[in-house]
């Protein structure tokens, strides 16, 4: 594994950016942390502070309730035309677009990811959600209904679909952007009034896009944004009675924490968790493109992924073929700070998750796993670990079972597809999914079996505003983008009344 070197120079804008501290967005105004307290945000590449941001704990996440509520019930958001809310998130996507090369910059440096990467697949991900929901503004309807009991033609009834109201919306670090939009976009479009709580791993784009957002018109309180530590604001958040819902995205772990929070209220909520996917490949698959596919399932984004392709279960007589060939893809990618345009994958996003992968290969080892590439730490400064492969793994195993959220992908042979199916869905997740084989009723013969939100069939982390994602059992529950998550962000009114 190669060591980049050189990074592109930071623009003025983002140099200025991470030399202030970052303050919360409430109600239209950037302010302090009512208790005044600063966190810092740190470089993984080096483990170096990058900017200091206000700290929101349970005081600010009320403020930003509060304004939200207002902005919900007597703001001037929900008088405006669905025409023009969709104008304003089209404006927004237009402006992120703008400046999509700081954005690109700011998450490098936030998250630890290469700047390539961002600017082509953060960023078109992020405009394009904001365009898609931009779309739907316009198209949210209800139905009229033929009544069954009350005779034809007796009643006029029909049902409307209304904002749900003012949502807590809690993201992860591995897409900071990213996630911000997918939760922004279709709560706009459908008239909501948002706190969104980025994570304390990687505030700064989240904030970033509050100015963009307040640049494209969106009235004051529409969106709130209040950085700070999950057990503090995200947990005041979870549990506010004055929120009509939350959506979290992150571990399972902390799902069931926003549940049990939630349950005071009983706020709506949707959830978008862990996964521990697998990835199956057929003897009769296109060898050639399943290495590089299978490679990218899991070391995209350092595998910091809820959908990675984790475990790979490769029939028997492609096995060493696959495992070889995947190795040999992971030996040349290039380890380095996010920020140089050579770099491959940069270092994970903290030392915490460090320590956590490094933590789950040694419990391979000791189980009986072997790397066949990779299997430790690259370097000493900066969070990198070399992406991994590891064989003579078994069910049992800590590191086939559990979801590591880092560059590692356990390899195990097959011998036919009932084994491999029951295999497959043995696992407490059920995000995603990968089938590799050119047998088409295969393919969609065991594309119906699996129990996953999305299986990817001769590809894998296609993801697209129009096609839903989310989780069967522990990863979750809803679907976010697609018109699916227009669900998650409406209730539906009945009304009745007789006309003859
Ligand atoms: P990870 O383990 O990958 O860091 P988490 O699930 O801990 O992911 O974090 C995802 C998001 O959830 C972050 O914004 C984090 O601050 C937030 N969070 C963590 N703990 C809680 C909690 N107890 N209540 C609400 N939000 C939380």
């Amino acid at each position: 594994m190669a060591t980049a070197t050189q990074a592109v120079p930071l623009t003025e804008h983002v140099s200025k950016y991470v030399a202030k501290t970052r303050q919360m967005l409430i109600n239209g105004k950037w302010v302090d942390a009512a208790s005044g307290k600063t966190f810092p945000t740190y470089n993984p590449a080096t483990g170096d502070v990058l900017a200091n941001v206000a700290e929101g704990d349970k005081e600010d996440i009320n403020r930003a309730v509060t304004a939200a509520r207002h902005a919900f019930d007597n703001g001037p958001w929900r008088k405006l035309s669905p025409g023009e809310r969709a104008r304003m998130i089209w404006k927004l996507a237009d402006l992120v677009e703008k400046h999509a090369e700081e954005f690109a910059q700011l998450e490098s440096l936030d998250n630890g990811k290469p700047l390539t990467i961002a600017r082509v697949a953060d960023l078109p991900g992020t405009i394009e959600m904001f365009r898609y929901m931009a779309g739907w503004a316009t198209k949210i309807e209800g139905n009229t209904i033929p009544l069954v009991l009350q005779g034809g033609g007796k009643f006029l009834a029909y049902t409307l679909r209304e904002p749900v109201g003012v949502v807590g919306q809690i993201i992860p670090w591995n897409f900071p952007l990213l996630m911000a939009a997918w939760k922004l976009a279709p709560a706009l479009a459908t008239g909501c009034c948002v706190v969104l709580k980025p994570a304390e791993q990687t505030p700064l784009t989240a904030l970033l896009l509050g100015e963009l957002v307040q640049e494209a018109g969106i009235p004051d309180g529409v969106v709130n944004i209040v950085p700070g530590y999950g057990e503090t604001a995200g947990a005041a958040l979870a549990a506010h009675d004055k929120v009509d819902k939350v959506a979290f995205t992150g571990s399972t772990e902390v799902g069931k924490l926003i549940l049990k929070a939630a349950a005071g209220n009983l706020k709506k909520v949707s959830l978008e968790l862990g996964g521990k996917s697998p990835n199956l490949v057929f003897n009769d698959a296109d060898i050639d493109a399943t290495i590089p596919g299978a490679a990218m399932a899991i070391f995209f984004n350092h595998g910091q992924c809820c959908c990675a392709g984790s475990r790979l279960y490769v029939e028997d007589k492609q096995f060493d073929k696959v495992v070889d060939g995947v190795s040999q893809l992971a030996s040349k990618i290039r380890i380095g700070n996010g920020l140089d345009p050579s770099t491959d994958m940069g270092p994970l996003v903290s030392e915490e998750q460090l320590n956590r992968v490094c933590g789950y290969l040694e419990s391979g080892y000791h189980e009986g796993a072997k790397a066949a590439v990779g299997g430790k730490r690259h370097g000493a400064k900066g969070y990198f670990v070399e992406p991994t492969v590891l064989v003579n793994t078994n069910e049992k195993m800590k590191v086939v079972r559990e979801e590591i959220f880092g560059p590692v992908v356990t390899a195990t042979p097959f011998k036919n597809i009932d084994d491999l199916v029951a295999k497959a869905n043995d696992t407490e997740y059920g995000l995603a999914a990968g089938v590799w084989t050119k047998d088409i009723a295969k393919a969609h013969h065991v594309a119906s079996m699996l129990r996953a939100g999305s299986v990817w069939i001769n590809c894998y982390n296609v993801f697209d505003p129009a096609l839903p994602f989310g989780g069967y059992k522990q990863s979750g529950w809803g679907r976010e983008m697609g018109h699916e998550v227009l669900e998650l962000y409406t209730e539906v009114k009945s009304v009745c009344t007789p006309i003859a």
